[in-house]
């Protein structure tokens, strides 16, 4: 990503595993009704596995929304019955993929080596991974926020070098938010940030290749709380799942 690239606004919709192909078509006939091209921002959705190519067909020639994948595996390819590849990933016009969603670490027992794999296989292939990173609600009572954050952080970055470091996206994403309707204060979200971002200057070389990589917010993003968030300082976007499924509120969220 070009450092003017990086000062760009991110906002990205993750459906996690809601909208099969009949609901996606008609979402993104509605949205695209909706929103207006924007050049100052990337937007992105990230649909179901199955209702990606639908999405990718509904944008046809817009370059305005980008689509990437929820998920991948760790290997390039082999006997992994009802999974899908980096590389089938970018073969279906994926430039993106979500990489240690708490999900994924909580629902489905993917470890910080599995999300480091992930990462360096998606960027081996030519995808933008968004590594997710946050704390569950006791590590933050028990004063553990920076320590979680900066291990996974640190951890997912850990097979790529210096160089490749600075084409990632991170998505600062608090476990206890996700979902629950209970959202960071922008104050929280931006104290957290600077942690991050002070981090990513040791990770990535500089402060100047750190600025490349944008740091998003994500839990319980709404239309009406998406502005202040914003706002905060250190936070380049935001990361949408419920508030994304509905056109009209991803369209007002988006617009932002
Ligand atoms: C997410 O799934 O990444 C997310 C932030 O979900 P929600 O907006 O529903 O909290």
């Amino acid at each position: 990503m070009s450092p003017s690239a990086s000062r760009r606004r991110v906002l990205a919709a993750n459906w996690k595993m809601n909208h099969g192909p009949t609901e996606a078509r008609a979402f993104m006939a509605a949205f695209l009704a909706s929103y207006s091209p924007k050049s100052d921002r990337t937007v992105l959705i990230f649909p179901p596995a199955l209702s990606f190519t639908t999405v990718r067909d509904a944008l046809g020639a817009r370059r305005d929304v980008q689509i990437g994948v929820q998920n991948i595996h760790t290997e390039p390819k082999g006997a992994f019955t009802g999974e899908s590849s980096a590389s089938m990933a970018r073969d279906a016009g994926a430039h993106f993929v979500l990489v240690g969603h708490s999900e994924r670490r909580h629902v489905f027992g993917e470890t910080d080596e599995a999300t480091a794999k992930k990462v360096a296989l998606a960027l081996q292939t030519g995808l933008t991974a968004m590594l997710c990173i946050g704390e569950k609600w006791e590590e933050r009572e028990g004063g553990h926020t920076d320590g979680v954050v900066l291990r996974q952080l640190r951890a997912g970055v850990s097979l790529i070098d210096v160089e490749a470091r600075r084409k990632l996206m991170i998505a600062y994403e608090p476990v206890w938010a996700i979902g629950t309707g209970k959202t960071a204060t922008p104050a929280d979200a931006s104290a957290v940030h600077a942690v991050i971002r002070r981090e990513l200057a040791t990770l990535c070389g500089s402060e100047a290749n750190a600025a490349e990589v944008p740091v998003l917010y994500g839990g319980s993003v709404n239309k009406d709380n998406a502005k202040s968030l914003l706002e905060a300082p250190d936070v380049a976007g935001l990361l949408v799942g419920g508030a994304s499924l509905e056109a009209s509120a991803w369209s007002a969220i988006a617009s932002t």
